[in-house]
């Protein structure tokens, strides 16, 4: 294997053998913009077996997340409560509306919001908290909607990667005021571009219709409430292709065994690996007893920035493609703008340089597993004695507390 041929890629879309037969379906019944018979089937699964009120379909999350700003009714100077460590669209989808995102670091277990760093960040100027459910672990939403309450504060669930999660038994993305999904093609399912907005308050269902469907009033004429279709308020098209409704619901029919396969692949890595947690040479994912996860994302911690490099190129040696992400917002071109420097949000900062995600994906084997397993303990096997000794006493303090966070 030369260097740069991968054997093992990060991400395989997931596709589950019936996408064909429904694209054809839909160009054969010739209705291909918004809300057919896809779609409507896609919306109503997602009302009965997810309990989700009322899901609207988007041609992304970060259309849901835009729609979510406009009906928080975002002026300029208004302030956003969100974590550093996420996708860009969460942040944007009010900044283009003039908020400015208020960031909140996140705790080491979970990498999710720090909910207890809210209550130092609330001013007069606070409209909204964004809890952003990382790897599809949720937030500590009981914290969450107390603060909110207290505070007055609308909640956003960025649950872009928690379809079929829980926290509590309850949906990610139902908990909240609204709540946005994502089926991109990185996500769990799939319609290469794709996501939904959740309005879980009756009172935005309205205004909600009028935004997706450009600024007018269609739904209620088509719903014959309304006498003439025409221009109501302000607006966009956030509607997806029917093309794209039938390709999800291909996918949306059998989540529950995309769901179980997943988790399948995850435990396999997680057991295989937390051998290596005892010497506190890793961190493994997380996940509170109150959470149902949907195992979105499986990631390593590793000791140092460096140690994190390494295996990186180790894996990538080995035909492996392992990623690492976010660049935290505070300390990107826009971040700075804000007017946040590299050291305002430490842990966000440490993670984003020590995390290391292995290939998850819907159609990843065994054997390939196996092998990426097999590269990750090789590394493990030689490379204490290339640590400093001053990174190995401050990685060890960090570890004593590895073994509680995996009992949780
Ligand atoms: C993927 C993702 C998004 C964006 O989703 P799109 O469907 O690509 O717009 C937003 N937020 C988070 C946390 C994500 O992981």
């Amino acid at each position: 294997m030369g260097p740069g041929m991968v054997a093992i890629p990060f991400n395989v879309p997931t596709t589950t053998g019936t996408e064909l037969r429904y694209l054809e379906e839909a160009i054969r019944l010739g209705a291909l913009t918004a809300d057919g018979p896809f779609t409507k089937k896609c919306s109503q699964l997602l009302t009965e077996k997810y309990g989700l009120r009322y899901p609207l379909l988007t041609p992304s999350c970060t259309a849901a997340l835009e729609m979510a700003a406009d009906l928080c009714r975002i002026q300029p100077g208004d302030e956003v409560l969100m974590p550093s460590y996420t996708f860009v669209s969460t942040a944007n989808a009010f900044v283009r509306m003039g908020a400015i995102p208020k960031f909140i670091d996140i705790t080491a277990d979970t990498l999710n919001l720090d909910w207890r760093l809210i209550e130092k960040l609330v001013t007069a100027k606070t409209k909204v908290v964004v809890p952003v459910h990382y790897a599809g672990v949720s937030c500590n939403m009981t914290e969450i909607l107390r603060l909110a309450s207290q505070y007055n504060l609308l909640v956003v669930e960025d649950a872009a990667q928690a379809f079929g999660a829980k926290y509590r038994g309850q949906a990610l993305g139902s908990i909240g005021d609204l709540g946005t999904y994502s089926f991109h093609s990185t996500k769990n399912l799939n319609c290469g571009e794709g996501g939904a907005l959740i309005v879980n308050s009756k009172s935005f269902l309205d205004r909600s219709f009028v935004i997706r469907d450009k600024g007018t009033n269609r739904q209620k004429f088509l719903a014959g409430t309304a006498k003439k279709y025409t221009w109501v308020d302000s607006g966009s098209s956030y509607v997806p292709s029917e093309l794209c409704s039938a390709f999800l619901l291909a996918q949306l029919e059998v989540a529950d065994e995309i769901l179980a396969r997943r988790q399948e692949r995850y435990l396999f890595y997680y057991r295989a690996l937390l051998p290596l947690t005892n010497q506190g040479l890793v961190r493994l994912p997380s996940i509170p007893s109150d959470c149902e996860s949907n195992h979105h994302i499986f990631h390593l911690i590793l000791e140092t920035p460096e140690v994190r490099t390494e295996l990186l190129t180790h894996l990538r040696k080995g035909g492996i493609q392992a990623t690492f992400h976010y660049v935290p917002l505070h300390d990107s071109p826009m971040g700075h703008k804000l007017g946040y420097r590299l050291g305002d949000l430490p842990i966000t900062e440490q993670m984003s340089a020590r995390i290391i995600r292995l290939p998850l994906f819907h159609a990843i084997t065994i054997a390939q597993q196996e092998r990426v397993l097999d590269r990750v303990l090789s590394f493990f096997k030689k490379p204490l004695c290339r640590l400093k000794s001053s990174k190995m006493r401050h990685s060890l303090t960090e570890a004593r507390d590895f073994p509680s966070l995996l009992r949780r």
